[in-house]
């Protein structure tokens, strides 16, 4: 990517800047992401929250239901309610950014597609990118960089 990590909502009153790339990029066609954005799949970078500097304003969470029971709490603008990024399990120290708020979101490109049991039909995918009808084993899949920083972060959450 050209070195803009910069993002925020549709109305501009919150800002963010990424202080690094996220740990690993999700695009996710499970029912639940299809259904809170209206939209075919979503797009997270796992990120760790204190890599997520914000420039403005501040983001109010809004609990989500879920079948796990586990929380999911989706962090928004106050103001035009975009969804910025997610928590989910309330861990507080990771976030599942929506990369799609980035300025420039077509710089960073999905490391696996999971749960496509529920993609769209029409949606094709990439064939050199790993795909899970449901999750996958992190250890396998994710570079040894990205496993340290999410090791490091069991430490403190
Ligand atoms: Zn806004
Ligand atoms: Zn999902």
């Amino acid at each position: 990517m050209s070195g803009n990590f910069e993002g925020g909502c549709a109305c501009g009153q919150v800002r963010y800047r990424l202080t690094s790339k996220p740990m690993f990029v999700h695009c996710c066609h499970c029912l639940d992401c299809q259904r809170q954005t209206g939209s075919a799949f979503v797009i997270n970078g796992i990120i760790e929250r204190e890599r997520v500097v914000l420039l403005a304003g501040e983001p109010v969470a809004v609990a989500l239901p879920t079948d796990s029971g586990r929380p999911h709490d989706v962090w928004r603008c106050p103001q035009c309610q975009t969804a910025l990024w997610s928590d989910y399990g309330r861990r507080k120290v990771l976030v599942f950014l929506r990369v799609a708020t980035l300025d420039e979101p077509h710089a960073i490109v999905p490391d696996v597609h999971i749960y496509t049991r529920s993609k769209v039909p029409w949606v094709r995918l990439p064939a050199d990118v790993p795909a899970f009808a449901e999750y996958y084993d992190m250890r396998e899949l994710w570079p040894a960089p990205s496993l340290e920083r999410r090791q490091a972060l069991r430490g403190s959450a």
